[in-house]
């Protein structure tokens, strides 16, 4: 087991590509640490480098306190498992499980003590002996653990290990993985581009985009308090709706929604930026019945919902806003690709509980608190300052 830190790590590769920036963070003994980010954003290529299979281009990696930059993947002992699981075809389970052992030249007698163990905890004894192209992609994922497993590795190291699997089979293995990273304790290092599953396994969770790290934190950090509009946008699901909006006078203006509220008391008033960004979870809306009247710190919408889709145990509603008064907001424009004209619409998503029966078409009332609010300066998409 091990600590792991990285010190302004960068990768630049021959063609000039910067497929990670300066990244920082250090990872605690038998913690679940996960690297999330949209396709392209560097985290391969960051546990690459963690693992040694890919040369850094600046920074430093230490492993417990040591340098080891320079040592080859072999000297790291840590064990990667690939979405593709690259199991050996002509090989059992055993043998798969086996092979670095046997690689490492280790004793006849341990090793099958080894594989043995894995294939307990993995619940794997009954299909020792079958060839991979026997096994459901459930128990293929698995071997490939157990193989890393075995190795007594000082972390995993696993890029997308879930991917190859139909949506109720990532499921249930997401949960086993949970299960079996608490038993075994072994800091892990997960890759993955999918918000969920971050935000279900990591003890803490790592967003990148570009090749920079926008945050590091706990899921629940992430989701109540996020650095910026991508970490904002990018985290939840379905994604936080935003909207253009003002701060004059101590009141919170949002043109678009036509609503006008006091502004949040956390708001430090010192050099407000002139435009700012609203974001309202669709999970903060209420629906308001004929009896309820707005609070003080209440925004009421009057809208016009055109999906239903019914989830069971909630509902989203999905309904759009007319853009007439949409000013310059270069941080939704760039982070988000949500930019648009006047005259457009935009789109925003609600999740209710189920204690209504709202269909397609109906027009409802929504309302929110202005305290549910996150806010953005619309030029560097940053989070505004908290007062004190
Ligand atoms: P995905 O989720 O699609 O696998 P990722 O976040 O893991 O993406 P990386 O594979 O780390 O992203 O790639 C980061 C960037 O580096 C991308 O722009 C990619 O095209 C680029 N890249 C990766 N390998 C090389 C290489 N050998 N030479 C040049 N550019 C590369």
């Amino acid at each position: 087991m091990a600590t792991i830190t990285l010190n302004k790590v960068s990768k630049r590769f021959a063609d000039g590509t910067e497929a990670v920036r300066e990244a920082s963070f250090s990872i605690d003994d038998g913690e679940f640490f996960i690297l999330v980010g949209p396709s392209g954003c560097g985290k391969s290529t960051l546990l690459n480098m963690i693992v040694g299979l890919e040369e850094i281009s600046d920074g430093e990696i230490l492993v417990d306190g040591k340098l080891i930059n320079d040592l080859d993947p072999k000297s790291r002992n840590m064990a990667m498992v690939f979405q593709s699981y690259a199991l050996y075809p002509h090989m059992s389970v055993r043998e798969n499980m086996a092979f670095p052992l046997t690689m490492a030249k280790l004793p006849k007698d341990e090793i099958r003590k080894r594989v043995n163990e894995a294939a307990e905890i993995l619940e794997l004894g009954p299909l020792l002996d079958r060839k991979p192209r026997h096994l459901s992609g459930g128990q293929r994922q698995r071997v490939a653990m157990g193989r890393a497993i075995v190795r007594k590795p000082v972390a995993f190291l696993l890029d997308e290990p879930l991917s190859n699997l139909d949506a109720r089979l990532r499921l249930q293995t997401r949960t086993e993985l949970a299960r079996l990273q608490k038993r075994l304790r072994t800091t892990t290092v997960y890759v993955t581009h999918d918000q969920t599953e971050a935000m279900t396994l990591g003890d803490r969770v790592a967003v990148l985009k570009d090749g920079v790290i926008q945050q590091t934190g706990t899921p629940r950090q992430l989701y109540e308090q996020p650095h910026n509009v991508f970490v904002a946008g990018f985290i939840g699901s379905p994604a936080m709706n935003f909207v253009p909006a003002k701060i004059d006078n101590h009141r919170l203006h949002i043109p678009s929604l036509n609503v006008s509220l006091p502004a949040p008391q956390w708001i430090s008033l010192e050099r407000l930026p002139e435009t700012v960004i609203a974001g309202i979870r669709p999970e903060c809306f209420k629906l308001v019945t004929a009896d309820d009247s707005a609070g003080e710190q209440q925004a009421m919408l009057e809208v016009s919902v055109d999906v239903v889709e019914w989830l069971g145990a909630d509902v989203l509603l999905y309904f759009q806003f007319d853009v007439d008064h949409w000013p310059r907001v270069p941080a939704l424009a760039r982070d988000l690709n949500l930019e648009k004209q006047p005259g457009e619409r935009l789109d925003f998503a609600a999740r209710l509980n189920t204690n209504h029966s709202v269909r397609e078409g109906d027009k409802i009332k929504l309302a929110f608190d202005v305290g549910k609010l996150q806010l953005f300066d619309a030029d560097t998409g940053v989070a505004l300052a908290r007062d004190g």
